[in-house]
């Protein structure tokens, strides 16, 4: 019998990006801001539902008191002010996108059966005070747009098949809506977009997602090289603090694929 895996749909998008690159762990690193604004909308999300309305005072202070919050004394000067103005840009957009929703569901846990493997994660379900059959799940964003508005990935698909499934079922029907979409929506610049795909291509992207995760793993060059912790596709750098092209240059070329 092939026994059931799980995995958190963010470590499933680390994974993809290359499974040599972690050492044991699938964790992916995101940026503090980025795990502040996840914590704050979840609250700002929470009291709306509750029909609470925290001022942007409140907001602030909560925002800064998220663990991922990093004080002065870890930075320096100049990167702690950019830090404070990334942060009151956050909460400025999470509140103008929160305030003109209407919440359907707040943050809640999912798990989405694709082939054996379970992936898991969250989102909260809001729908625009403007468009009432229309409902989108909140992807909160940082970077990565240097090339294109919109990259879906594989978080995206999984959070898009899953409330398809979840907006059809009985028990939310009161919900009213025909259509749905996942709202990319960056915290620090005036950028969003919706993905909206066709549920038999969302299908199959996942599908290949999570063969990619169960399959034998192999090294995928790419931009996230340059960040590599590991270099674990190039065993002439034992660690990469040995290796000194990995720390004062960058990678210039990909390495060779097995
Ligand atoms: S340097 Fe090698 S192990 Fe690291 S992310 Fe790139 S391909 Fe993967």
């Amino acid at each position: 019998m092939t026994e059931t895996a799980f995995i958190h749909e963010k470590a499933l998008l680390h994974h993809l990006e290359c499974p040599l690159r972690s050492k044991g762990s699938t964790a992916e690193p995101q940026s503090p801001i980025l795990q502040c604004a996840e914590s704050t909308a979840r609250w700002l999300i929470a009291e709306q539902f509750v029909g609470r309305a925290p001022s942007a005072r409140e907001t602030r202070d909560f925002f800064d008191r998220t663990g991922y919050f990093q004080p002065r004394i870890d930075l320096p000067p100049q990167e702690y002010e950019r830090h404070v103005r990334e942060g009151l840009r956050a909460c400025r957009r999470l509140r103008d996108l929160i305030w003109r929703c209407e919440v359907l569901q707040p943050v809640s846990p999912y798990t989405l059966a694709v082939g054996d493997v379970r992936i898991t994660g969250e989102y909260a379900v809001l729908r625009s005070s403007r468009k009432k059959k229309h409902a989108f799940a909140l992807y909160l964003r940082h970077q990565g747009i240097r090339s294109k508005p919109l990259r879906p990935d594989v978080v995206s698909f999984a959070r898009w098949l899953d409330l398809a499934n979840r907006s059809t079922a009985p028990a939310n029907r009161q919900w009213g809506i025909q259509t749905i979409g996942v709202m990319h929506y960056w915290v620090t610049r005036e950028l969003s977009a919706e993905h909206k795909p066709d549920r038999a291509f969302a299908t199959d992207v996942l599908l290949g997602a999570v063969s990619a995760f169960t399959g034998h793993p192999f090294p995928v060059p790419g931009e996230h090289c340059l960040s590599c912790p590991t270099l674990a596709c190039r065993p002439d750098c034992i660690e990469a603090a040995e290796c000194s092209t990995a720390k004062d240059e960058p990678i210039s070329s990909p390495p060779p694929l097995a």
